[in-house]
């Protein structure tokens, strides 16, 4: 699917829930509007391209509005947290600082990794979503081994605040998830069942996903820098 004004989710608008493109009616009829400025939506449920939905285009009014340019973006991230209000299972990347020890035998320094993160899935609980931490608006506020995990949907035009970088609450763990990582999965997804392909691409992969503050991160890069300068004076004494 190419990025811009195709949409791969619409908010039926009976439900108020968001939809794929595969789940509703063809044509005028999938009863969806854009997740981001309200258009009804027309579902493209054709033989050739990817299936999407599509503005529908009023032709009665000569319409000046903008183009709706981040709709792609906007029903990823209402998806998200959708799918996360029933408790999600994440993959997250590993996150370790490097480090050097010395190796007696050799007489040289050697590289090491201190792992502040060594398990790569998680099961995130008590979901909250559309609230704000450390005084931003974030996508996801979940509660993982009862220390909360923040999860900030990112695109061009709407990066990671810098509160999240250094939160208020400091025991926390806060993740970002950059939507357009999204894009080659849902190239490959077949009869518009974006919906699953996207419950499996945040389960299985990392792509597009970034620790951006994690509680444990000061106290391991301590660790490692005392090391490090234990490992160079051992090499460096007669
Ligand atoms: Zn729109």
């Amino acid at each position: 699917m190419r990025l811009g004004n195709l949409l791969p989710f619409g908010q039926d608008i009976e439900s108020g829930e968001f939809v794929d493109v595969g789940s509703v009616p063809n044509g005028d009829k999938c009863g969806c509007i854009c997740p981001s400025c309200k258009t009804f939506l027309t579902a493209r449920q054709g033989e050739k391209n990817e299936w999407h939905f599509a503005h529908k285009v009023n032709k009665s009014h000569n319409s000046t509005k903008v183009p709706c340019d981040f709709s792609f973006y906007v029903s990823v991230r209402m998806m998200i947290r959708q799918i996360s209000e029933t408790g999600l299972d994440l993959k997250i990347p590993l996150l370790n600082v490097p480090s050097q020890n010395y190796d007696e035998t050799k007489k040289i320094l050697l590289p090491v990794n201190l792992p502040v993160v060594s398990r790569e899935h998680i099961h995130l609980q008590n979901v909250r979503v559309g609230e704000k931490f450390s005084g931003v608006l974030v996508d996801v506020v979940a509660s993982v081994q009862c220390v909360p995990f923040v999860i900030f949907v990112s695109y061009k035009d709407r990066l990671v605040p810098i509160e999240l970088f250094d939160p208020k609450e400091s025991k926390a763990g806060v993740i970002e998830f950059d939507a357009k990582a999204l894009r080659e999965a849902f190239q490959k997804t077949k009869n518009g069942q974006y919906l699953e392909a996207l419950k499996s691409f945040l389960m299985n992969e990392v792509e597009g996903k970034r620790w951006i503050y994690h509680p444990r991160y000061k106290e391991v890069e301590q660790k490692a820098f005392i090391q490090s300068e234990d490992a160079k004076k051992q090499k460096n004494l007669p």
